[in-house]
Protein backbone atom coordinates (compact mmCIF):
# COMPACT_ATOMS: atom_id res chain seq x y z
CA UNK A 1 0.00 0.00 0.00
CA UNK A 2 1.14 3.27 -1.06
CA UNK A 3 1.55 5.68 1.68
CA UNK A 4 0.96 9.13 -0.63
CA UNK A 5 -1.41 8.69 -3.81
CA UNK A 6 -4.49 10.29 -5.15
CA UNK A 7 -6.57 6.80 -3.92
CA UNK A 8 -6.16 6.83 -0.46
CA UNK A 9 -9.72 7.68 1.71
CA UNK A 10 -9.86 10.62 3.11
CA UNK A 11 -9.88 10.73 7.10
CA UNK A 12 -12.37 13.64 8.70
CA UNK A 13 -12.84 14.46 12.24
CA UNK A 14 -16.69 15.34 12.60
CA UNK A 15 -17.92 17.40 15.36
CA UNK A 16 -20.83 15.28 16.97
CA UNK A 17 -22.83 17.68 19.74
CA UNK A 18 -25.51 16.51 21.25
CA UNK A 19 -27.28 12.94 20.65
CA UNK A 20 -29.79 14.98 19.44
CA UNK A 21 -28.12 14.83 15.74
CA UNK A 22 -28.89 11.44 15.68
CA UNK A 23 -32.86 12.27 15.19
CA UNK A 24 -32.45 15.98 13.84
CA UNK A 25 -32.36 16.94 10.41
CA UNK A 26 -29.94 20.60 10.60
CA UNK A 27 -27.44 22.27 8.97
CA UNK A 28 -24.89 19.89 10.33
CA UNK A 29 -26.40 16.48 9.51
CA UNK A 30 -27.29 17.84 5.74
CA UNK A 31 -23.42 18.63 5.87
CA UNK A 32 -22.49 14.76 6.63
CA UNK A 33 -24.49 13.43 4.33
CA UNK A 34 -23.52 15.70 1.88
CA UNK A 35 -19.75 15.23 2.92
CA UNK A 36 -20.23 10.44 2.82
CA UNK A 37 -22.31 11.21 -0.43
CA UNK A 38 -18.24 12.59 -1.78
CA UNK A 39 -16.80 9.98 -0.33
CA UNK A 40 -15.09 7.13 -2.51
CA UNK A 41 -16.27 3.72 -1.92
CA UNK A 42 -15.34 2.75 1.14
CA UNK A 43 -14.76 -0.85 2.50
CA UNK A 44 -14.68 -0.40 6.65
CA UNK A 45 -15.20 2.30 9.41
CA UNK A 46 -12.34 3.07 12.03
CA UNK A 47 -14.32 5.25 14.29
CA UNK A 48 -12.01 7.29 17.36
CA UNK A 49 -15.31 8.40 19.59
CA UNK A 50 -14.92 10.63 22.74
CA UNK A 51 -16.92 8.53 23.96
CA UNK A 52 -15.03 5.14 24.21
CA UNK A 53 -12.29 6.86 26.89
CA UNK A 54 -10.47 3.79 28.18
CA UNK A 55 -7.23 3.23 30.27
CA UNK A 56 -5.60 0.99 27.59
CA UNK A 57 -6.49 1.20 24.18
CA UNK A 58 -8.91 -1.22 22.77
CA UNK A 59 -10.59 -2.36 19.45
CA UNK A 60 -14.26 -3.54 18.92
CA UNK A 61 -13.74 -7.45 17.53
CA UNK A 62 -17.30 -8.45 17.82
CA UNK A 63 -18.99 -9.36 14.24
CA UNK A 64 -22.30 -7.84 15.50
CA UNK A 65 -21.23 -4.30 17.78
CA UNK A 66 -24.27 -3.46 20.20
CA UNK A 67 -26.16 -0.07 19.80
CA UNK A 68 -24.68 1.78 22.93
CA UNK A 69 -27.18 4.54 24.43
CA UNK A 70 -24.53 6.29 26.16
CA UNK A 71 -26.60 9.21 27.70
CA UNK A 72 -29.24 9.94 29.96
CA UNK A 73 -32.62 12.55 29.57
CA UNK A 74 -33.48 12.38 25.41
CA UNK A 75 -36.35 11.29 24.09
CA UNK A 76 -37.50 7.98 23.95
CA UNK A 77 -37.14 7.86 20.31
CA UNK A 78 -33.12 8.07 20.52
CA UNK A 79 -33.52 4.92 22.79
CA UNK A 80 -34.93 3.15 20.32
CA UNK A 81 -32.32 3.55 17.61
CA UNK A 82 -30.04 0.84 16.53
CA UNK A 83 -27.79 1.04 13.92
CA UNK A 84 -26.91 -2.11 12.89
CA UNK A 85 -23.37 -2.07 10.94
CA UNK A 86 -21.65 -5.11 10.82
CA UNK A 87 -18.21 -5.21 12.83
CA UNK A 88 -15.27 -6.59 10.91
CA UNK A 89 -12.86 -8.68 12.78
CA UNK A 90 -10.40 -9.17 10.34
CA UNK A 91 -9.85 -5.18 10.43
CA UNK A 92 -9.52 -5.26 14.31
CA UNK A 93 -6.79 -7.90 12.87
CA UNK A 94 -4.91 -5.45 10.89
CA UNK A 95 -5.21 -2.43 13.08
CA UNK A 96 -3.34 -4.31 16.05
CA UNK A 97 -1.11 -5.21 13.54
CA UNK A 98 -0.03 -1.94 12.51
CA UNK A 99 0.20 -0.93 16.48
CA UNK A 100 3.10 -3.41 17.27
CA UNK A 101 4.12 -1.67 20.20
CA UNK A 102 1.21 -0.91 22.02
CA UNK A 103 -1.05 -3.51 23.85
CA UNK A 104 -4.29 -3.68 21.81
CA UNK A 105 -7.00 -5.51 23.63
CA UNK A 106 -9.61 -7.11 21.23
CA UNK A 107 -12.51 -6.22 23.06
CA UNK A 108 -15.95 -7.91 22.87
CA UNK A 109 -18.37 -5.82 25.47
CA UNK A 110 -18.00 -2.22 24.06
CA UNK A 111 -20.02 -1.24 20.27
CA UNK A 112 -20.48 1.48 18.57
CA UNK A 113 -21.46 4.45 20.89
CA UNK A 114 -23.38 7.42 20.30
CA UNK A 115 -20.27 9.72 19.03
CA UNK A 116 -20.24 6.79 15.91
CA UNK A 117 -23.92 6.29 15.32
CA UNK A 118 -25.50 9.59 15.81
CA UNK A 119 -23.23 11.02 13.04
CA UNK A 120 -22.99 7.44 11.21
CA UNK A 121 -26.88 7.38 10.79
CA UNK A 122 -26.77 10.02 8.31
CA UNK A 123 -23.25 9.41 6.36
CA UNK A 124 -24.42 5.70 5.86
CA UNK A 125 -28.39 5.32 6.59
CA UNK A 126 -27.89 1.69 5.33
CA UNK A 127 -25.70 0.31 8.11
CA UNK A 128 -23.97 -1.44 5.43
CA UNK A 129 -20.29 -0.55 6.03
CA UNK A 130 -19.18 -2.29 9.00
CA UNK A 131 -17.86 -0.23 11.57
CA UNK A 132 -15.03 -0.94 14.24
CA UNK A 133 -14.20 1.06 17.21
CA UNK A 134 -10.33 2.36 18.70
CA UNK A 135 -10.52 3.33 22.33
CA UNK A 136 -9.08 6.60 23.14
CA UNK A 137 -6.02 5.54 26.08
CA UNK A 138 -6.55 8.20 28.65
CA UNK A 139 -3.10 7.92 30.24
CA UNK A 140 -1.53 8.62 26.92
CA UNK A 141 0.26 12.06 25.67
CA UNK A 142 -1.20 14.09 23.34
CA UNK A 143 1.82 12.75 20.83
CA UNK A 144 0.64 9.29 21.51
CA UNK A 145 -2.54 9.74 20.05
CA UNK A 146 -1.05 11.61 17.13
CA UNK A 147 1.07 8.39 17.02
CA UNK A 148 -1.46 5.91 17.00
CA UNK A 149 -3.61 7.75 14.17
CA UNK A 150 -0.25 8.22 11.75
CA UNK A 151 0.32 4.17 11.98
CA UNK A 152 -3.26 3.70 10.52
CA UNK A 153 -2.37 5.46 7.51
CA UNK A 154 -2.07 2.20 5.36
CA UNK A 155 -5.68 1.90 6.29
CA UNK A 156 -7.19 4.64 3.83
CA UNK A 157 -5.21 2.61 1.29
CA UNK A 158 -7.08 -0.46 1.74
CA UNK A 159 -10.44 1.53 1.61
CA UNK A 160 -10.58 1.98 5.36
CA UNK A 161 -12.31 5.89 6.33
CA UNK A 162 -10.66 6.51 9.68
CA UNK A 163 -13.67 8.98 11.54
CA UNK A 164 -12.50 10.88 15.03
CA UNK A 165 -15.69 11.54 16.49
CA UNK A 166 -15.49 14.87 19.16
CA UNK A 167 -16.09 18.16 19.04
CA UNK A 168 -13.20 21.35 19.14
CA UNK A 169 -14.96 23.23 21.84
CA UNK A 170 -17.06 21.15 24.06
CA UNK A 171 -17.40 22.79 27.33
CA UNK A 172 -21.03 21.81 28.36
CA UNK A 173 -20.89 23.89 31.85
CA UNK A 174 -20.93 26.85 29.77
CA UNK A 175 -23.40 25.75 27.09
CA UNK A 176 -26.12 24.06 29.76
CA UNK A 177 -25.36 26.57 32.43
CA UNK A 178 -26.68 29.62 29.65
CA UNK A 179 -30.77 30.15 29.77
CA UNK A 180 -31.05 29.10 25.81
CA UNK A 181 -28.72 25.71 26.35
CA UNK A 182 -27.90 24.35 22.71
CA UNK A 183 -29.40 27.13 20.81
CA UNK A 184 -27.44 30.01 22.23
CA UNK A 185 -24.71 31.70 20.73
CA UNK A 186 -21.37 31.09 21.19
CA UNK A 187 -19.07 32.69 23.41
CA UNK A 188 -16.09 34.73 22.71
CA UNK A 189 -13.96 31.94 23.85
CA UNK A 190 -15.30 29.92 21.68
CA UNK A 191 -15.88 31.21 18.30
CA UNK A 192 -11.92 32.63 18.95
CA UNK A 193 -10.70 28.81 19.96
CA UNK A 194 -12.74 27.78 16.82
CA UNK A 195 -11.00 30.25 14.85
CA UNK A 196 -7.56 29.22 15.76
CA UNK A 197 -8.08 25.42 15.24
CA UNK A 198 -9.00 26.46 11.78
CA UNK A 199 -6.03 28.69 10.92
CA UNK A 200 -3.75 25.92 12.50
CA UNK A 201 -5.84 22.98 10.13
CA UNK A 202 -4.93 25.45 6.95
CA UNK A 203 -1.35 25.81 7.93
CA UNK A 204 -0.82 22.02 9.01
CA UNK A 205 0.69 23.40 11.95
CA UNK A 206 -0.10 19.52 13.64
CA UNK A 207 3.02 20.81 16.39
CA UNK A 208 0.20 23.41 17.89
CA UNK A 209 -2.69 21.47 17.81
CA UNK A 210 -0.70 18.22 19.78
CA UNK A 211 0.54 20.78 22.31
CA UNK A 212 -3.07 22.29 22.44
CA UNK A 213 -2.10 23.02 26.25
CA UNK A 214 0.08 26.02 25.49
CA UNK A 215 -2.60 27.16 23.24
CA UNK A 216 -3.79 29.56 26.35
CA UNK A 217 -6.86 30.16 28.22
CA UNK A 218 -9.26 30.17 25.34
CA UNK A 219 -7.95 25.97 25.00
CA UNK A 220 -8.81 25.60 28.39
CA UNK A 221 -11.94 26.99 28.19
CA UNK A 222 -12.73 25.27 25.22
CA UNK A 223 -11.30 21.74 26.48
CA UNK A 224 -12.11 21.53 30.05
CA UNK A 225 -11.42 17.76 29.40
CA UNK A 226 -9.27 15.88 26.26
CA UNK A 227 -12.11 13.54 25.53
CA UNK A 228 -13.98 15.35 22.75
CA UNK A 229 -10.61 17.02 21.75
CA UNK A 230 -7.74 13.96 21.07
CA UNK A 231 -10.11 12.03 18.42
CA UNK A 232 -8.90 15.31 16.04
CA UNK A 233 -5.29 14.12 16.93
CA UNK A 234 -5.83 10.52 15.47
CA UNK A 235 -7.03 12.13 12.39
CA UNK A 236 -4.05 14.61 12.38
CA UNK A 237 -1.89 11.76 12.98
CA UNK A 238 -3.63 9.88 9.30
CA UNK A 239 -3.33 12.52 6.91
CA UNK A 240 -0.31 13.16 4.68
CA UNK A 241 1.02 15.86 3.57
CA UNK A 242 -0.53 15.37 0.05
CA UNK A 243 -4.40 15.89 1.81
CA UNK A 244 -6.07 19.23 1.53
CA UNK A 245 -7.88 20.24 4.52
CA UNK A 246 -11.50 21.26 3.77
CA UNK A 247 -14.42 22.06 6.32
CA UNK A 248 -17.59 20.26 5.33
CA UNK A 249 -18.98 21.51 8.78
CA UNK A 250 -18.62 25.24 10.41
CA UNK A 251 -20.69 26.27 13.06
CA UNK A 252 -21.55 26.03 16.71
CA UNK A 253 -24.21 24.52 19.53
CA UNK A 254 -25.15 27.01 22.30
CA UNK A 255 -22.16 29.01 24.19
CA UNK A 256 -19.49 26.27 24.33
CA UNK A 257 -19.96 24.06 21.67
CA UNK A 258 -18.21 24.16 18.43
CA UNK A 259 -19.47 21.45 15.11
CA UNK A 260 -16.19 22.04 13.15
CA UNK A 261 -15.64 19.11 10.85
CA UNK A 262 -12.25 19.06 9.31
CA UNK A 263 -11.68 16.47 6.48
CA UNK A 264 -8.25 15.68 4.58
CA UNK A 265 -7.88 14.17 1.26
CA UNK A 266 -9.25 14.12 -2.06
CA UNK A 267 -12.94 13.94 -2.83
CA UNK A 268 -14.10 16.79 -1.14
CA UNK A 269 -16.28 19.81 -3.18
CA UNK A 270 -17.27 22.30 -0.23
CA UNK A 271 -13.71 23.80 0.10
CA UNK A 272 -14.47 26.77 2.79
ZN1 LIG B 1 -20.01 13.73 22.75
Amino acid sequence: MSSANNKNVPVAFFGHGSPMNAIEDNEFTKSWKVYAESLPPIKGIVCISAHWYTRGTGVTAMTAPRTIHDFGGFPDQLYKIHYRAPGDPDLAEQIIALLPNRTVVHDQSWGIDHGAWSVLIHMFPNADIPVVQLSIDASLDPKEHFEIGKALTPLRGAGIFILGSGNIVHNLQATFGSREGLSGPPLKWNVDFNNTVVELLAKSDDTKLINYHSLGPNAQLSIPTPDHYLPLLYVLGAKEHVDDVSFPTFGYSGAGISMLSASFGIGRNTLR
